[in-house]
């Protein structure tokens, strides 16, 4: 079912939202070579209950870890390790939500860890955060799902790029998914339309050759199946009589 939410809970996202991109913001401050994936999942926890909110990934269909840490060719879902050790020259990729009074926010962003990032890299970051902008820009009531998606997909192509698509984005409010499915690709006109008061995380997930992904044997860890690097952004955003809203900002 697909909610539309009251202004006391619109202010509720906001503060989950708030919450959630300050404890990602300090994740990304911290992160250094030799720093481990589980010491950054340590400091989000922390960061995320510091502020009274609760993890919203730990435990979520068995998931272990309050981030999904992925590096390089891993686009989503990796679980955090003592024993994955974070190296100059990674491409990292920090997934995480929480919860708080009752009410769900959901963030990703992707950077790289050094100075010289190569161009292939650099311009992935570019065109993926371009892409999450565009979107965001399109969004209005009145426009439909195809009508976002086709933003994304539109622009990441003319990148060069290519758009996944067997994970999208999603509706979100009092439960972390909810209806309905936001794809990064479609077909202008078609699909449901966006309507005032609705909530959704945006999510494009960019990948160099191949559209395609794999799931490795752990379960999680997406995977590109060209094995080249990848990106992924989200914000959780709220359509607004004009255009949209991002709830998670700092
Ligand atoms: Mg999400």
């Amino acid at each position: 079912m697909i909610t539309l939410k009251t202004p006391a809970e619109i202010e509720l996202m906001r503060q989950s939202g708030r919450i959630l991109a300050k404890a990602l913001e300090t994740v990304m401050k911290s992160a250094r070579p030799g720093m481990s994936t589980l010491d950054l999942d340590v400091l989000a926890e922390d960061a995320i209950r510091e502020q009274g909110a609760e993890p919203a990934f730990k435990g979520y269909q068995g998931f272990p870890a309050t981030i999904c840490c992925s590096l390089n060719e891993e686009l989503i879902h990796g679980i955090p390790s003592k024993s994955r050790i974070l190296q100059e020259g990674d491409l990292v990729s920090i997934d995480l939500g929480a919860k708080y009074k009752g009410f769900f926010s959901d963030m990703a962003d992707t950077f790289f860890l050094g100075d010289k990032a190569p161009d292939l890299v650099k311009k992935l970051l570019l065109v993926g955060k371009n892409a999450l902008r565009t979107a965001i820009e399109t969004v209005r009531p009145g426009i439909t799902l195809g009508d976002l998606g086709y933003s994304i997909q539109s622009y990441v192509e003319s990148e060069g790029f290519c758009v996944v698509r067997k994970f999208v984005g999603h509706g979100i409010g009092k439960s972390l998914h909810e209806a309905p499915e936001v794809p990064n690709y479609g077909r202008p006109g078609q699909g449901l339309v966006l309507k005032e008061g609705m909530t959704i995380a945006i999510e494009p997930m960019v990948t160099v050759e191949s559209p395609d992904v794999k799931i490795l044997n752990d379960g999680w860890t997406v995977v590109s199946a060209d094995k080249k690097p990848c990106v992924h952004f989200e914000h959780t955003v709220l359509i607004k009589n004009k255009g949209a809203e991002i709830l998670t900002l700092g």
